[in-house]
């Protein structure tokens, strides 16, 4: 099946400048921005600027340029924060929500990067 990109979505509308946001970081195919309601001391939304709805859409048919520009992007901003454990951080969580039962909000995809306290156990 299709998938189905809504252009009215506020990711959208920050991506064409209709709706502010706090960037953090832009390059030629993502962009980073402070989420609005943080969750954690650092709580950075990386979004790639093509329609695509969720993880896997965006692995279906986004370009190797694309994808290799969004998954570096979600590095820098982990170095950017300071979180990147390899090197003195103290450790990050990297989170997508896709569909109802992921409980997305905002239909365009976009990777939570969390960081800055101890973040609890997700998975049992
Ligand atoms: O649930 P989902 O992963 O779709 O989360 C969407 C996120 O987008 C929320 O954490 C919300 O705070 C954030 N958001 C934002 N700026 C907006 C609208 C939503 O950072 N203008």
């Amino acid at each position: 099946m299709p998938y189905t990109y809504d252009d009215q979505n506020v990711f959208a509308k920050i991506l064409r400048g209709e709706i502010p946001c706090k960037k953090v970081k832009e390059t030629a195919h993502a962009l980073a921005f402070h989420d609005i309601s943080a969750q954690a001391p650092h709580h950075v939304l990386v979004i790639p600027k093509g329609p695509y709805v969720c993880y896997d859409h965006f692995a279906l048919e986004a370009s190797d340029a694309e994808i290799v520009d969004f998954t570096r992007t979600v590095g820098e901003v982990c170095r950017m924060l300071g979180v990147q454990p390899g090197e003195g951080g103290a450790g990050y969580r990297v989170i997508s929500n896709a569909g109802q039962d992921g409980v997305q909000e905002v239909p365009h995809l976009h990777v939570h990067v969390l960081g800055g306290r101890h973040l609890g156990r997700m998975l049992q």
